[in-house]
């Protein structure tokens, strides 16, 4: 978002925090479409090589061009059939071939930075015109950028041809991770899709950080699964980055570093062991209640999206799973995964937390985590214009029966293996729970007729993510088991503001005094109806916020494995009578900036002990679970 001046040539970006943490290393570049791009210097003896690939890629890609240029007169018209001719001949063109091979040349750098260079300062020089229609040119210049990059990836990937013209599934799937022998390093993007996310390997990859998307979008969800430090939402920073060869990654300030003096590597080497021994400090609290000073009990559970974290969620304490996010099963697939694929990591958890509650959400599709295969015949498939508005979530799932069916009949023959739970996302009407509910009933009864086991009186619960759905939680209390409050959505649906968009992310937050009043809501009816009341979104994971949300009435928390210690540890530190004036000062207030200061007080006079990162008073919402 902003750059800071510094005398040498390190340089500094400001984006948003999203998982907390310092990574240092060499740079990663992963291009728009996920294409993995080779380090920029080049041996003086490699120079001949590259200039022989900046000559077949630009050879490949025309040929690319003029064949999809023939396909697209036949089935698309003329109109598109003359843009893909012109990008044809743009990529023909003598003086892109020669400047590209002067950079190789003169600057000793390989073929994709070269020709990457070049096309940059070309759609740079057009987006930089008065003329908004010449200007609008700069995309053609990016796609044939990529078609460019795809052609060198194949040199490289012969065994990618397959796939080298499907659309971004095709890097969704892609392994981002460096090679075996590469040396871990960050990785830097415009955009990362979840499930791109997903693929890093935290070993290899020890951070990243994008240019576009916010504060809770599902790839910063994954990272804080993963556990890797990463700052998003960072503006135009990839030119520069390109020619870095060190960046450091600040999870916890949302800070960007490229470049770094010597001086300032030191102060976060040494800021990185000091969280890792604060972290270690706070591993003796797995054991002992979370439990105001007051003797209230509070139940805190883990948040995770693979079967694998549940050893983290252990590891730390969780009392159970209160969110397991199944989507993540579909996400990197070519085809939806079938009952036993389901069952099987369904089991996984089940058996690693044996007696423990886990609340298995149905998936959870659509808006920013479309599943590759719904997607794969891009030409064909329907984008939606709006798509956290649109077919995502429970809506989807009762839209496509068979897929919903598969995945309740997997969760109910594990449900049989002890404390198991379901829940629907987004439920938005009475009559959306109702038809999931009824679905649930017939696949049981199915079930049932076969003679395979599952838990009868297996607790369904509606996730309460959008202010209908809050404004309706008395009448909703009477029919539904339990409620999880995701607030990650409420949030964006109560202000409007999408969560994973950087040019409205000030706009996104918890605290709004409308967002308080729905949650007060929903606690409310929950307590009426007698039903329990979980909060498992980002807010629930964020020490500022866990005062207000004890004296709402909370009781229990769910939140990424990691953030279990610290709001363990705030918990065992203030109490319920404490807790409560929060929440009614926080309530009188009108604006979020204002419930912001009573609860940085509150936190600052009851939370903080001398090892507290302060930074947790000046940037409420640093991770998201
Ligand atoms: C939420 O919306 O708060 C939530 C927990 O669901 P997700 O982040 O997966 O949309
Ligand atoms: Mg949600």
């Amino acid at each position: 978002m902003r750059r800071g001046s510094n005398p040498t040539s390190m340089r500094s970006y400001r984006g948003i925090a999203v998982s907390p943490g310092v990574a240092i290393g060499p740079p990663l570049i992963i291009d728009a479409r996920g294409l993995r791009l080779p380090p920029r210097a080049i041996a003086d003896e490699a120079v001949a090589a590259e200039l022989d690939r900046v000559d077949a890629a630009l050879e490949s890609a025309q040929i690319e061009a003029e064949s999809a240029e023939t396909d697209a007169r036949g089935r698309l018209g003329p109109q598109y059939a003359d843009i893909l001719g012109a990008h044809a001949r743009m990529i023909s063109d003598p003086v892109l071939r020669k400047e590209a091979r002067t950079r190789v040349e003169r600057d000793k750098i390989a073929a994709e930075h070269a020709l990457l260079d070049v096309l940059d300062g070309y759609a740079a020089r057009l987006e930089g015109l008065a003329d908004s229609h010449l200007a609008a040119r700069s995309a053609d210049v990016r796609d044939i950028q990529q078609r460019i990059l795809e052609q060198l990836r194949l040199q490289t990937e012969p065994d990618a041809a397959g796939s080298a013209s499907a659309s971004a599934s095709s890097s969704s799937s892609q392994n981002q991770n460096p090679s075996a022998d590469g040396v871990p390093s960050v990785a830097l993007a415009h955009d990362l899709s979840p499930s791109q996310t997903a693929g890093f390997d935290p070993k290899q990859v020890l951070g990243f950080a994008t240019e576009a998307g916010g504060r809770a979008s599902h790839t910063a969800i994954v990272a804080a699964a993963l556990e890797i430090p990463a700052v998003v939402g960072l503006g135009r920073f990839l030119d520069e980055a390109r020619r870095c060869r060190e960046v450091i990654i600040d999870g916890d300030e949302g800070l960007v570093v490229l470049d770094p003096d010597p001086v300032t590597l030191k102060r976060y080497r040494r800021a990185s062991a000091e969280r890792a021994a604060r972290f270690a400090g706070l591993a003796g609290l797995s054991g002992l209640p979370a439990e105001t000073k007051d003797g209230v009990r509070v139940e805190l559970l883990g948040n995770i999206e693979f079967p694998a974290e549940v050893a983290a969620c252990r590891e730390r304490g969780a009392s159970g799973v209160g969110l397991y996010r199944t989507e993540f099963l579909y996400l990197n697939a070519a085809e939806p995964p079938g009952e036993e694929e389901q069952v099987a990591a369904y089991q996984a958890v089940a058996r690693a937390l044996p007696g423990k509650p886990i609340i298995i959400r149905t998936l959870d599709l659509g808006a920013d985590r479309l599943a590759v295969f719904q997607n794969q015949n891009a030409a064909d498939s329907f984008v939606e214009p709006n798509p956290f508005l649109g077919l995502r979530s429970l809506r989807l799932s009762l839209r496509d029966p068979l897929l919903f069916r598969t995945q309740l009949r997997a969760i109910l023959r594990v449900s049989a293996l002890g404390d198991i739970r379901v829940m629907f996302p987004l439920v938005s009407t009475l009559g959306e729970f109702r038809k999931a509910r009824a679905l649930l009933n017939e696949v049981a009864a199915e079930l049932d007729a076969e003679g395979i086991p599952f838990r009868r009186d297996l607790p369904v619960g509606a996730m309460i993510e959008v202010p209908a759905a809050a404004l309706m939680a008395d009448r909703l209390a009477e029919e539904v088991d339990f409620f999880s409050i995701g607030t990650n959505d409420l949030i964006q649906y109560t202000l409007a503001v999408d969560r994973t968009n950087e040019n409205v992310a000030d706009l996104y937050n918890a605290a709004d005094p409308a967002v308080l009043r729905l949650i007060e809501m929903v606690v409310l009816a929950a307590e009426r109806g007698s039903i329990e009341v979980n909060v498992c979104g980002s807010m629930g994971g964020e020490p500022l916020h866990v005062m207000l949300l004890l004296g709402l009435g909370v009781r229990r928390l769910s939140m990424s494995p990691h953030q279990l210690p610290e709001i363990k540890r705030v918990i065992r530190g203030i109490s319920m009578s404490d807790a409560r004036a929060v929440a009614i000062e926080a309530l009188r207030q009108d604006t979020a900036e204002n419930v912001l200061a009573v609860l940085r007080e509150a936190f600052g006079r009851c939370c903080v002990d001398d090892a507290t990162e302060t930074a947790a008073i000046r940037a409420p919402a640093k991770s998201k679970n």
